[in-house]
């Protein structure tokens, strides 16, 4: 079966479906296609910390409505290191910007009932994808759906669909430069049905490891623990996540988390990613399928959202009056972002975990004069606030 849609967009994680429903508010056609089954994605425990353009722009899309009422809106962050807590105070330090805590899985089971409410097609376990011409002006998808092989042809495809994905693959061999960094460590993080411990995030340096307090819900905290990469989640029982947890956070005048029982557990790794440009020929690669950033500084959901906010305008600007010039320049305008919030993941993430290879402590006690410079000086604590709220306009200050 052939059939034919102007923008093509290969997965529907945050990047395809904000870029599919921005789209639709423009009058503009896509077809999502996504490889896993519906509940398999709306189920998803992934990131949970949503910027303030980030929010802005789901309110302006009209999906907003049950992130303001059930989101939970954070104006200051803690810092805790030496048995000491630190407050940084975001909104203060950033003329009242702040950021809102609701799971990345709650932003995809909104952005999906606006999907088939729009009545745009969103076709779930489709296999076999490959991409077609993505350097002639008729670029196709293939693949198969309900064991029927179709094919559909577009203007553009928009490759959405993550750092396992098919998309970045079709780029032909050479045209596309990696740059990558894995880290010697990952993250054990699990969900707990219990009260938050704190109203707000709490990022520990500790000489056992990094340890961060966040939560989902009133009633579910997020707590991440720093781990060898590849670690076997079963070395991990409840009570041993527990323990390791209150002695990371410990504080000189007592501090003891909310326990509950653990209802998910993972390991991810860690790494630095990008690849650019960001575009070849009709293809256009976004969030995860071209950059990946350590989840320290909370940007993974924000970056992929800011790439297809910049896609929808330039595709919506073509579509009106076939000025390519916003297309042209898709991956150069990203990349400032990209390589900005590569920054500060990278910094975030060096600043606050043990490094393995630190036997003499020289890298620890680096980490500890940068952490009281950032909570003792007004103008470090601010470069640390607005970056983790985010920068306002599309590209952000080089
Ligand atoms: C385990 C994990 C934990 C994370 N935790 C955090 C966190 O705490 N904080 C944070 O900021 N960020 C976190 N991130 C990063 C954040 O979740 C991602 O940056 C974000 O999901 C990027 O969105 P995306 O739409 O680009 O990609 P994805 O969310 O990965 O979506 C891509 C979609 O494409 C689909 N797909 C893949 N291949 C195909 C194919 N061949 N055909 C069709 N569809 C396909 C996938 O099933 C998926 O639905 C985490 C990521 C992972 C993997």
């Amino acid at each position: 079966m052939i059939y034919r849609t102007q923008v093509g967009i290969v997965g529907a994680g945050p990047a395809g479906l904000v870029l599919g429903h921005l789209l639709h508010l423009e009058g503009i056609d896509s077809v999502v296609l996504e490889a896993r089954d519906r509940e398999y994605v709306e189920q998803r425990v992934r990131a949970g910390v949503l910027e303030q353009n980030t929010v802005n722009l789901l309110d302006e899309m009209g999906v907003g409505e049950r992130m303001k009422r059930e989101g939970l809106v954070h104006e200051g962050l803690e810092l805790r290191f030496g048995g000491r807590g630190h407050r940084i105070d975001l909104a203060g330090l950033t003329g009242g910007r702040s950021i809102t805590v609701y799971g990345q899985q709650e932003v995809v089971k909104d952005l999906i009932a606006a999907r088939l409410e729009a009545g745009r097609e969103l076709l779930f376990e489709v296999e076999d994808v490959e991409l077609e011409g993505v350097d002639t002006e008729a670029p196709a998808v293939a693949f198969t759906h309900g064991g029927e092989r179709r094919r559909l042809s577009c203007d553009v495809v928009a490759g959405c669909d993550g750092f396992h994905g098919v998309c970045r693959d079709a780029v032909p061999e050479g045209a596309l430069t990696h740059h990558e960094r894995e880290y010697p460590f990952g993250w054990l993080g699990v969900l707990a049905e219990a009260e938050p411990s704190s109203d707000e995030l709490i990022y520990t340096h500790h000489d056992r490891g990094f340890a961060l307090h966040s939560m989902r819900s009133p009633s579910i905290t997020r707590l991440y623990l720093q781990c060898p990469p590849g670690e076997d989640v079963g070395e991990w029982p409840d009570d041993r996540i527990w323990e390791e947890l209150n002695t990371r956070m410990e504080l000189a005048e007592g501090f003891s988390l909310h326990e509950g029982p653990i209802i998910e557990k993972g390991v991810t790794p860690m790494r630095s990613f990008v690849a650019e440009p960001m575009q070849h020929g009709r293809l256009f690669l976004a969030g995860d399928a071209v950059h990946i950033v350590p989840p320290t500084g909370a940007k993974g959901l924000n970056l992929a959202v800011a790439d297809v906010r910049v896609l929808s305008r330039a595709l919506a600007r073509w579509y009106d009056s076939g000025d390519e010039s916003g297309l042209e320049s898709y991956s150069e305008t990203c990349l400032r972002r990209v390589w900005r919030t590569q920054y500060f993941s990278w910094w975030m993430t060096s600043m606050l975990h043990r490094l393995p290879d630190d036997r003499d402590g020289f890298q620890a006690r680096l980490q500890r004069a940068q952490l009281d410079y950032v909570c003792s000086s007004e103008s470090a604590a601010r470069t640390l606030a607005e970056n983790y709220v985010g920068f306002d306009s599309v590209e952000a200050p080089g």
